[in-house]
């Protein structure tokens, strides 16, 4: 492929202009090195010795440089920038980060794909990783969501099986549209998700034109402690800009980097990508009244009954200084949370306050939150924990148990969570509920005509391969979201099969 050099091409150049004299190259205890070149042997044609530092230095740290990849969104590029306030919702919130208008907050962010592994094409069908670390004067809070409103699933019970089913078959290693359309058409609730991802925004073009949202319902509470619910939408400034399925291919073998290339490019050459930050509110009393469950991630809030409150703008204007440091090591966690913002009972986000700590843990562990690019650098972590592997701040003389008489960190009891009411009795509840009619709203009154014959065209070409009567179950679920679509599925089914027939 021939294409002009940009800045990802000149990266080493830019570097090297950046420097005016040569470092000293060292092992990694400091020490300088002779020879980097010829390992150390015993004469001119001898075996190699055991006493070569230099050689086993390199080469024992080489053996160690991968870390477990992430068993999903394992493929993404990021970028620095900020969160800047335009609008006031101190009404709504405490949060320091929303405290005035004008006020700016350093961001991280990383942008993923979510089923392939970290050497896959960007250009794919899939949902993307949209996950926003902000580092607040209150520690960080992170914003762990996608560029789809809603989920395939809600509840995290499902989530292993349901990605098992977007992987690779364990005989053949290969995707599988028996696993892929089995799962989704035994879970209904994952249509309305399906229809997104079939639609023409299931291949954005890059990461800068797609919204990002915060997916599940939080909860805000106000300096009053008043709380109310909310979701969090980020609307692309640079427009919705999607790839048709042929370019999508012909880029994931020409440029199967693809996204990450713009995003780097676009900071590079100062055209910062920005989103605009709404959010939903449903306030307790509305919960109570609300025709479905607002904390089913499956469910959207329709836009007329909850409208978009403008907030602020996120602002991508630095890239990383290096890919490993910055991004692969960044670990976001829906559970980081700060004073003015709490869960909701999404039972997804209750099973994922655990699930990323816990896997952040194996991935980089125990002392993850004190790399610098996940530690909270505008306050300062002061606690009781200790020791474990690569303990860098591990809080130098302070006393290491609480309570204590001698001066260690105290609570903060003007923080409490707010309080809400549960009752019932402790079961296993069934969240089912409609499917259909959000999915049906989606393709009726949203699509237009050329949007709703793609959308019927990709899913054929996705359940052409799972079997016969996995396609029948298929048809049966998207004529329940809207007849006329189930009948161009089938349709478009019956040409795939007759095409196949007179090869
Ligand atoms: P509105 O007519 O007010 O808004 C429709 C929404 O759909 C817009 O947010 C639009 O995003 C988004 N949209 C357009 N095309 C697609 C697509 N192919 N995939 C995903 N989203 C798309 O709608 P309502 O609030 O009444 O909801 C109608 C339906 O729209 C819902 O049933 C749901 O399926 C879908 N939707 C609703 C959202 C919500 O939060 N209410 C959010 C996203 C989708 P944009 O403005 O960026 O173009």
């Amino acid at each position: 492929m021939s294409k002009i050099r940009d800045p990802t091409d000149r990266q080493l150049e830019d570097y090297k202009k950046t420097i005016t004299s040569l470092d000293i190259l060292r092992t990694g205890n400091g020490t300088p090195v002779d020879d980097h070149t010829n390992t150390l042997q015993a004469g001119e044609r001898g075996p190699l010795l055991l006493q070569d530092h230099t050689f086993l230095d390199e080469i024992t740290h080489f053996d160690r440089e991968r870390i477990p990849e992430r068993v999903v969104h394992a493929k993404g590029g990021g970028a620095f920038g900020y969160f800047e306030v335009t609008h006031d919702i101190s009404k709504y919130c405490k949060a320091n980060i929303f405290s005035s208008i004008g006020k700016q907050t350093p961001v991280a962010v990383r942008f993923s794909t979510v089923g392939g592994e970290s050497g896959s094409a960007d250009t794919v069908r899939d949902p993307r990783g949209f996950a926003i670390k902000f580092y607040t004067e209150d520690g960080v809070w992170d914003l762990v969501g996608n560029n789809t409103p809603i989920f395939f699933i809600k509840d995290p019970m499902l989530f292993p099986s349901f990605i098992h089913t977007q992987k690779r078959n364990p005989v053949t290693h290969l995707k599988d549209a028996n696993m892929f359309w089995d799962f989704l058409t035994l879970r209904p609730e994952s249509i309305h998700q399906v229809i997104i991802l079939f639609s023409d925004r299931g291949i954005p073009d890059g990461y800068r034109h797609m919204n990002g949202y915060g997916s599940h319902t939080f909860k805000m509470v106000n300096s009053s402690n008043k709380a109310v619910y909310v979701k969090f939408h980020f609307k692309t400034d640079q427009g919705i800009k999607n790839l048709d399925v042929k370019k999508a291919r012909n880029l994931a073998a020409d440029d199967p980097d693809y996204s990450n290339r713009d995003l780097y490019n676009a900071i590079a050459n100062g055209n910062y990508p920005t989103w605009t930050l709404y959010i939903q509110v449903m306030t307790f009393e509305e919960v109570a009244s609300c025709s479905f469950n607002p904390f089913d991630i499956t469910k959207v809030w329709s836009h007329a009954e909850y409208p978009l409150i403008q907030v602020g703008k996120l602002v991508l204007n630095r890239n990383p200084t290096n890919y490993f440091a910055d991004i692969e090591q960044i670990a976001f966690s829906p559970a980081h949370l700060i004073p003015g913002i709490e869960p909701s009972p999404d039972k997804l986000l209750q099973g994922r306050l655990f699930s990323y700590s816990d896997t952040h843990r194996h991935r980089l562990g125990t002392n993850y939150l004190q790399l610098p690019v996940n530690c909270p650098y505008r306050s300062k972590v002061t606690n009781y924990q200790r020791d474990g592997p690569q303990a860098y701040n591990n809080q130098g003389s302070a006393p290491n148990y609480y309570p204590n008489s001698f001066s260690g960190p105290e609570n903060q009891s003007h923080l409490k969570l707010s309080t809400f009411s549960v009752s019932g009795d402790v079961n296993r509840y069934d969240w089912s509920s409609d499917n259909y009619s959000q999915a049906g709203i989606l393709y009726k009154k949203v699509m237009s005509n050329d949007e709703q014959n793609r959308l019927a065209e990709n899913l054929a070409d996705s359940i052409k391969c799972a079997a016969d009567f996995l396609q029948e179950k298929a048809i049966y679920h998207f004529t329940k979201v809207n007849k006329e679509l189930g009948e161009k599925l089938q349709t478009k089914l019956e040409e795939a099969k007759y095409a196949k027939a007179n090869l």
